[in-house]
């Protein structure tokens, strides 16, 4: 059968665009794209760009104190939303400009339209277009959730951060995961009073404990209203903001509410579910280690199948399709030891297991060094900083690596090649310091802080 198309992918975001555009440039596919938004997706236009952007714009509210010890005469004066807001949006569209000028340059045919899949092979596009393709690829992200609670409207989801008419002066953030946890940091910075309820016991959960505890006594230490074990319970207009009523009790009215509590697959009334594509109980599609669904001829990647919602990730997950689909490499996915960073204030950045986790599978010794960095404590600021391995007893690898400290990330992308290469405590040890640095400390443990 003859098909418009060798490939028609759904989803301009990370995954899609690098799939359409090495399936295209390196194999000649004649490729489709239909993005119903803006290209760049989630990570570019509402995620992890703007957000590291605005983590950059917060942190400068400490420069004042910390110059002034070093000898500086600083006055670090008001913020200027609307200055930044305008600047940051100029920089998203030179970056939306990049993705399409990408895709064009690779010879995709773009479509600024809605796609739902009709059949195996077909499309259809909000324009009324119907078009068929040999392969078609769901990469459409997902979406940030509201909890069922009435009027949950009332509150703002991260998609809204980026074009608040003001800052508020103060802010309610429900959820303890990445985004309320960065957030918190980022409106604390920008100088606006921060209240954070995290109905667990501790914020981000899943993560080593030692090191989220740290990140969570920093917050509060930087003046963050951090209240664990709370949920809300009632909201509700009132004199002029959001009037909540908290799980505890306590009643307060907020300039703004911020609903941090998850995110849902984009796959609703895709057309999916009636060609026999299976989809989870929360909505993600489920597909084989290849990204192939339960239909042959559709794959999906990306946040849409809610593996490990990552941008790095959605883009091998792209890349290995093209392997498979279009090298004749069949080429799975490989979701293990993926480093990653959590950029609160301070930073978190992490590899492999945690303490909690290794200890359930395996003898371990923990090697954890929690001190002041040199550049903070000079200035007489409270910051601590952590660095920490998890150590098999058994093969003596590397099972797990995390640290709390500034420039955290750009720490562990390094630390995690190591790790992804098997590296034992040995490998760590032989490796000379880098001095005066905070990571150094990483290779200078000598003695297990505790063994289980
Ligand atoms: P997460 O799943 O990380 O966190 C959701 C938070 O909301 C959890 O603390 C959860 O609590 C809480 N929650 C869920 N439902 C409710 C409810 N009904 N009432 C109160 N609290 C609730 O989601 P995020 O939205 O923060 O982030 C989504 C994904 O985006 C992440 O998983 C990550 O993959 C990605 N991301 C990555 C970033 C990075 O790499 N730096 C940055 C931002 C996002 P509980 O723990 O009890 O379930």
């Amino acid at each position: 059968m003859d098909f418009d198309y060798d490939l028609f992918v759904i989803g301009g975001g990370s995954g899609g665009v690098r799939a359409a555009r090495v399936a295209a440039s390196e194999t000649g596919a004649r490729v489709g794209l239909a993005e119903e938004s803006r290209y760049g997706g989630t990570c570019v236009i509402r995620g992890c760009v703007p957000k590291k952007l605005m983590v950059f714009a917060s942190g400068y509210a400490s420069i004042e104190a910390e110059a002034g010890a070093y000898g500086w005469d600083v006055t670090l004066r008001d913020f200027h939303w609307d200055r930044f807001k305008a600047k940051l949006h100029a920089e998203l569209d030179r970056l939306e400009g990049i993705y399409r000028r990408l895709l064009a340059g690779a010879g995709v045919e773009t479509f600024d339209a809605r796609a739902t899949v009709k059949d195996a092979h077909t499309v259809v596009l909000s324009t009324g277009e119907e078009k068929t393709a040999k392969h078609i690829l769901v990469a459409v992200g997902g979406r940030p959730t509201r909890p069922d609670l009435p009027n949950s409207e009332l509150g703002i989801v991260s998609d809204d951060l980026f074009d608040l008419p003001e800052l508020p002066k103060s802010i309610l953030i429900i959820g303890g995961g990445y985004i309320a946890s960065e957030f918190a940091g980022v409106m604390n910075g920008l100088g606006v009073k921060v209240t954070q309820f995290y109905r667990g016991a501790q914020i981000l959960r899943g993560f080593d404990n030692e090191a989220r505890t740290l990140v969570a006594e920093q917050m509060v230490e930087k003046g963050i209203d951090l209240q664990l074990g709370t949920n809300i319970a009632e909201m509700d207009k009132r004199n002029g903001g959001v009037w909540v009523k908290s799980t505890n009790g306590d009643e307060a009215v907020f300039d703004q509410v911020l609903f941090a509590t998850g995110r849902r697959p984009n796959s609703d009334n895709l057309g999916l579910e009636a060609l026999g594509v299976a989809l989870s109980d929360g909505g993600a599609v489920n597909v084989t280690e290849y990204s192939q669904t339960a239909v042959p001829s559709i794959y999906a990647i990306g946040d849409v199948t809610d593996r490990v919602n990552l941008t790095p990730v959605a883009i091998r997950e792209g890349m290995a399709f093209v392997e498979t689909v279009f090298k004749a490499n069949p080429t799975p996915v490989d979701h293990d030891l993926i480093p990653s960073a959590i950029f609160t204030q301070p930073e978190m950045g992490t590899v492999g297991l945690s303490e909690e986790a290794a200890a359930d599978m395996e003898p371990i010794e923990v090697y954890a060094t929690t001190f002041k960095p040199m550049q903070s404590s000079f200035a007489g600021q409270a910051d601590r900083v952590l660095m920490k391995l998890v150590v098999s007893k058994a093969t003596r690898k590397v099972l797990g690596c995390h640290i709390v400290a500034p420039s955290a990330g750009e720490m562990i992308q390094l630390a995690g090649i190591a790790v992804k290469m098997g590296a034992t405590k040995e490998d760590f040890d032989r490796t000379v310091a880098v001095h005066p640095t905070m990571s150094e400390e990483i290779v200078t443990m000598k003695v297990p802080t505790r063994t289980t």
